[in-house]
């Protein structure tokens, strides 16, 4: 994609790690500390730490970099501007070169030690062990009930197995992580992809803490946002369903025709103006609603035959043993 031949020619390692982070000033460091103590515990000096910064304006970029200087196994991606959450972790994923790779968020809401049972979990041979929320510390009561809603309603929608309460943190093995590179779209519901992959995978429950440092990242808009992406990637439920509204009112404006002839040969007068403005307003709105159903498709359809990058990358901060040092 966006990469060129010298940094594809990097070298293997055992483990990545890769971290999307947008403004993260806050926890950068106790992320690198916690990540590469369980790292060197796990991997030796085999592993490296892909940091991608989606677009941060209040510093992070800038200290990602001086580690990426300081420690050869840290990696910092620039993106040219904020992509948003999916687009950035895509990118690192597409970046890392590890035999396995570990997703994590960089507010230490999934704590990066569990690497060690989920690395355990991996050699009884599952090809991804996903993290899954029994508790959710810190988090308002209205994120966890519409999580928990939309994980369940998901579910029900699509064929694939999908996994509930998972966010994004997860252990991969190369094998899964090249067939999820491999998917080119750009509405991107990642742990979704990686649920459609199939193979042996296998969840893992933790409990989610609070946030390191700062706020978070995901309003409701942006939840909101998510959501759609997986409904429409994932499922043309929706277009059934508005097909079905359509039945629904056909019959239901059969019926009231029926009723409406009969009154009119029955002599009955009919004052009318109530029955036929709510009539009027039903329609209207359950037209409206089918057709932004229609529109949410067919203006993804419209983005995807762009064919634009999915990212671009500003800089990239690395060590490469193979390479050299990267430009930077
Ligand atoms: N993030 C990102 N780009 C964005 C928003 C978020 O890379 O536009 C990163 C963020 O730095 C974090 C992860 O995505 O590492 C999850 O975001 P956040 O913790 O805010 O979401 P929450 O855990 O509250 O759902
Ligand atoms: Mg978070």
């Amino acid at each position: 994609m966006a990469h060129t031949g010298k940094i594809a020619a990097r070298r293997a390692v055992a483990l990545s790690v890769v971290v999307p982070c947008y403004n993260e000033i806050g926890g950068v460091a106790e992320l690198y500390r916690r990540v590469t103590a369980v790292c060197r515990e796990q991997a030796g000096h085999s592993y490296e730490i892909v940091l991608v910064i989606d677009g941060a304006t209040d510093g992070t970029r800038e200290a990602i970099f001086e580690l990426a200087k300081q420690d050869s196994h840290v990696v910092g991606i620039d993106l040219a501007r904020n992509y948003g959450h999916q687009i950035a972790l895509s990118a690192g994923l597409e970046f890392c070169r590890g035999q396995r790779i570990l997703i994590l968020d960089a507010d230490l809401q999934d704590p990066p030690e569990l690497l060690r049972a989920m690395m355990a979990k991996m050699d009884e041979g599952f090809d991804v062990v996903y993290g899954q929320r029994l508790k959710r510390q810190g988090e308002g009561w209205f994120k966890r009930a519409t999580a928990a809603l939309f994980y369940r309603l998901l579910r029900k929608m699509v064929d694939v197995d999908m996994a509930i309460d998972s966010g994004d943190f997860r252990l991969m093995n190369r094998r899964a992580l090249d067939h999820l590179n491999a998917m080119p779209e750009r509405y991107r519901f990642i742990r979704g992809m990686v649920s459609w992959i199939g193979l042996k995978q296998v969840a893992f429950a933790y409990e989610r803490h609070q946030r390191f440092a700062g706020t978070t990242h995901y309003p409701l808009k942006k939840m909101v946002l998510l959501a759609m992406d997986a409904m429409t990637s994932f499922s043309i439920v929706p277009l059934r369903f508005a097909s079905h509204l359509g039945m629904i009112f056909g019959f239901l404006g059969l019926a009231a025709l029926g009723y409406t002839l009969f009154s009119w040969i029955a002599g009955s007068v009919l004052p009318g103006w109530t029955s036929l403005a709510a009539i009027v307003l039903i329609l209207g709105s359950v037209q409206l609603l089918v057709l932004g159903i229609f529109g949410e498709y067919l203006g993804r359809m419209y983005m995807e035959t762009k064919r634009r990058p999915l990212y671009l990358i500003n800089e990239i901060a690395a060590h490469d043993p193979a390479a050299g040092k990267l430009p930077v």
